[in-house]
């Protein structure tokens, strides 16, 4: 039994990780200031005596004695990362120092969410770690990109220089139910246009690529990234490889719901929008002994059910 500090632990993907690791009999210290992580997330979990939450904000310095950190804080979505890019960006490197540095007083293992941001508009395909990216510096994605990766760099210099036991994990486009209603990542957006009957958005002409993992299969490979004993640190890809184009994905989403009236419409493509991605997870494979198992229809299925009985409250 430890206890294990989550940054970010109100959001969609910290809220998760937060029940498995209660559910497995640990302790968990949720931190969290709420910017896109909301209380209704983990409500079910306060009353868990395992369970304590914090408001904090990781750009400041925090003091508290735990065995084990998941540094998951930072705004996902596009939308949000975008709306206070100055923020964003400090999240990634000021509050990676900081959580870095709190690891390094306590000597304990810290785990860093990174994602397949770092690879920008890929040049090659499907992405592995090995692979350098393509990110403009530049541009309105560049706040999370390149936060992302200064953190990675952060990571691998507290190893190199400080002894600091990391892991670096890159996870790629993941959903599924406790996703906010107004995230607007595309699964929930489409899902929810879907059931409210309207119109389902595709930014540019929907040829764009993504790879989407369920919720459930990423949280088994973090914590299998966190507790390997090869001491092996990452990068590592955590995602599903199976690739689809957005307007296939709109078209999955109206197929699932045959009941709703919504039409598919294009709008304008945001800048620098990544034309392809998709994990190669041969290292996931072969040191973690991992690979996701829910399939798209399943993941949808589960999600819209989720996003059904929110609605209809
Ligand atoms: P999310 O927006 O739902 O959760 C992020 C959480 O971090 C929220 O609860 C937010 O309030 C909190 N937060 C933001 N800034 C903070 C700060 N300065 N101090 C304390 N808390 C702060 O996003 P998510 O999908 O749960 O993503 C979690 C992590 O995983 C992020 O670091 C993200 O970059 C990474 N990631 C997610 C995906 C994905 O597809 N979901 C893909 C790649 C990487
Ligand atoms: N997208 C879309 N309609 C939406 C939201 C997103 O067509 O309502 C597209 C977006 O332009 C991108 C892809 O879906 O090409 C995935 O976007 P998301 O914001 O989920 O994550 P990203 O992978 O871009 O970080």
């Amino acid at each position: 039994m430890k206890k294990v500090l989550i940054t970010g632990g109100a959001g969609f993907i910290g809220a998760h990780l937060s029940e498995y690791l209660l559910n497995q009999g640990n302790e968990v210290i949720c931190v969290d200031n709420f910017y896109t992580g909301s209380k209704k997330s983990i409500v079910h979990l306060m009353s868990n005596p395992g369970f304590e939450l914090l408001r904090h904000d990781i750009t400041f310095p925090l003091y508290v004695e735990v065995d084990e950190i998941y540094n998951l804080a930072c705004p996902a979505s596009p939308v949000h990362y975008q709306h206070d890019p100055v923020q964003t960006t400090k999240t990634s490197v000021i509050g990676a120092i900081n959580m870095l540095g709190l690891a390094k007083r306590l000597k304990i293992k810290i785990l860093q969410a990174s994602t397949s941001e770092v690879y920008g508009s890929p040049k090659i395909h499907p992405q592995t770690e090995d692979y350098w990216g393509n990110v403009n510096p530049i541009g309105p994605r560049s706040c999370y990109d390149e936060g992302k990766r200064c953190a990675e760099t952060l990571f691998f210099d507290y190893w190199r220089q400080h002894n600091l036991r990391i892991r670096v994990i890159r996870i790629f486009n993941t959903y599924g139910p406790r996703m906010a209603i107004n995230d607007g990542r595309v699964v929930s957006n489409f899902i929810v246009q879907a059931l409210r009957g309207e119109d389902i958005t595709i930014y540019g002409d929907g040829s764009q690529t993504r790879s989407f993992q369920y919720i459930d299969d990423l949280i088994l490979g973090m914590v299998k990234m966190m507790e390997n004993k090869n001491d092996f640190i990452g990068p590592v890809n955590l995602g599903n490889p199976n690739e689809f184009t957005i307007k296939e994905l709109a078209e999955k989403v109206l197929e699932l719901m045959p009941e709703s009236k919504s039409k598919i419409i294009y709008k304008e493509l945001p800048i620098d929008d990544p034309k392809q991605r998709q994990p190669d997870i041969t290292l996931a494979k072969k040191e973690l002994s991992w690979e996701p198992k829910i399939e798209l229809k399943e993941g949808l299925e589960k999600t819209i059910d989720y996003f059904k009985n929110i609605l209809s409250l």
